[in-house]
């Protein structure tokens, strides 16, 4: 830890004794944290910038290029073009989770399988996909080649391939946004750069080469990846970069999850309300996706949805900007931690300040959570549910043990005015962000290591 470095005219070592949560962050120890800061949703609703409005034009425009997935990804056929992941309860996994932690989690546990969404198989087939979409829409009518009415099964035609091939897209990536914006970018015949952080797995190089996207491997970690995209892009003005950790576009695509949701739900049969409140944990990288995500479904839910975001602790990074206001000012390197992690779609050491602003007065509380313990849980979903997913896509999966077993977290309810006996009613989602694609060799490392955890 660099004590002497001023971070917003403080030095390391003053920041320390005024958030004494920093000293147990730098020891890496397990930390949950509860928003004193959070506002009533309609207070939190009124003062942001992005509004409903902005989600529903997301969905929108989602809805338009539906012609387009079901010819040119035939496997989003049977879903009429959208791209959504199943909604499903975990009894066999609550049971586990209850027995390991000799608790008694009130309410049901659902899981969210982004997990199993297609074409790129994690979250980030929502913001990244989107955003390649609206990039390709936007220079579709300003070289005037949509007409109103235009099925957009037009822009899978030679025709736009070859007006896109004059432009390009770069992005810098832990490994997942890479993944979609490649897969997508290449598909409508865009120029595309992935700048890969050291995170990276090999197997999703290799996969985006095979389908003709440029690789850049980085030593270095994900902040540089980015910087090196945002570079490559500034000096080119047909080249687009996609900035994870400012664009609100990413995050309005993240945020359609949430009108999704609710129709699920309502298929479900699942209530929520007053007396049948929604907890739900969401791993969190730089914050688009989770964020995103947590946006819409706060709009959607307002004060019957509790959100919170998880993290490794070696990248607690938006766990250390919000419990101390200085939101991406400060990193995890500040604080002498070292951003290493096998949560790869989680290694980041500086939040997005733009997500960190927006979700302030949103959020209910973060946690971090050690490296075994997300292998432990993948093995034992993997047993218990037959469900098998990269280990960032568990984080969450320790939430609602935390809503029994840490004091701070158990406490909670009550402070938002929710008794024991409607905690019993209660819904906890985990977002399970990712894993259907890691190559079966790679899945079964991965289950080895978590039975051994
Ligand atoms: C990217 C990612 C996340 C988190 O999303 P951010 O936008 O980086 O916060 C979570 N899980 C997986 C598997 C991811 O790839």
């Amino acid at each position: 830890m660099n004590y002497e470095k001023q971070i917003m005219g403080k030095s390391v070592a003053q920041l320390q004794v005024d958030y004494p949560i920093i000293k147990r962050l730098a020891e890496l120890e397990e930390t949950t944290w509860i928003n004193s800061g959070r506002l009533p949703s309609e207070k939190a609703v009124a003062q942001c910038p992005l509004t409903m409005a902005d989600v529903q034009d997301a969905s929108d425009r989602l809805d338009r290029f539906a012609d387009y997935f079901k010819v040119a990804f035939p496997e989003t056929q049977a879903t009429d073009g959208i791209l959504e992941s199943p909604l499903q309860q975990i009894p066999h996994m609550q049971a586990c989770l209850n027995t390991e932690f000799d608790c008694e989690i009130p309410g049901k546990v659902w899981i969210k399988l982004d997990s199993h969404l297609p074409i790129s198989g994690s979250i980030k087939a929502r913001g990244g996909i989107y955003e390649v979409l609206y990039v390709a829409e936007k220079i579709a009518l300003e070289r005037g080649l949509l007409k109103a009415g235009d099925s957009y099964e037009v822009f899978h035609s030679q025709k736009f391939r070859d007006v896109f091939s004059q432009y390009s897209i770069a992005v810098g990536s832990t490994g997942n946004l890479g993944l979609s914006i490649g897969i997508m970018s290449a598909k409508l015949g865009f120029n595309v750069t992935v700048h890969m952080s050291a995170d990276a797995r090999q197997w999703k190089k290799d996969m985006l080469r095979s389908k003709g996207v440029t690789v850049v491997e980085y030593e270095s970690d994900y902040s540089i990846a980015v910087a090196q995209g945002r570079q490559q892009a500034a000096n080119d003005p047909f080249c687009h970069f996609v900035d994870d950790e400012n664009s609100k576009t990413l995050f309005m695509g993240y945020s359609v999850a949430a009108l999704r949701l609710k129709e699920q739900f309502k298929t479900s049969g699942l209530t929520v309300d007053a007396r049948h409140p929604l907890f739900v944990y969401l791993p969190c990288g730089v914050g688009g996706g989770p964020g995103g995500v947590a946006f819409g479904i706060k709009q959607i839910f307002g004060d019957n949805v509790h959100c919170f975001f998880a993290e490794p602790t070696h990248s607690c990074c938006m766990l250390l900007g919000m419990a101390t206001g200085l939101n991406s000012a400060i990193s995890v390197q500040d604080i002498g931690v070292d951003n290493r992690t096998v949560a790869d779609g989680l290694a980041v050491g500086r939040a997005s300040g733009f997500v960190g602003g927006v979700m302030a007065p949103f959020i209910s509380g973060c946690y971090s959570i050690e490296d075994w313990r997300m292998y432990r849980m993948l093995a034992q979903l993997a047993d218990t549910e037959g469900l098998k997913l990269e280990p960032s896509a568990l984080a969450g999966m320790y939430g609602p043990v935390l809503m029994t077993t840490d004091s701070q977290f158990a406490a909670y309810p009550a402070s938002a005015g929710i008794s024991r006996e409607t905690m019993e009613q209660a819904i906890h989602l985990v977002w399970a962000t990712g894993g259907s694609m890691v190559p079966p060799e790679e899945m079964q490392h991965y289950y080895e290591t978590g039975k051994n955890s």
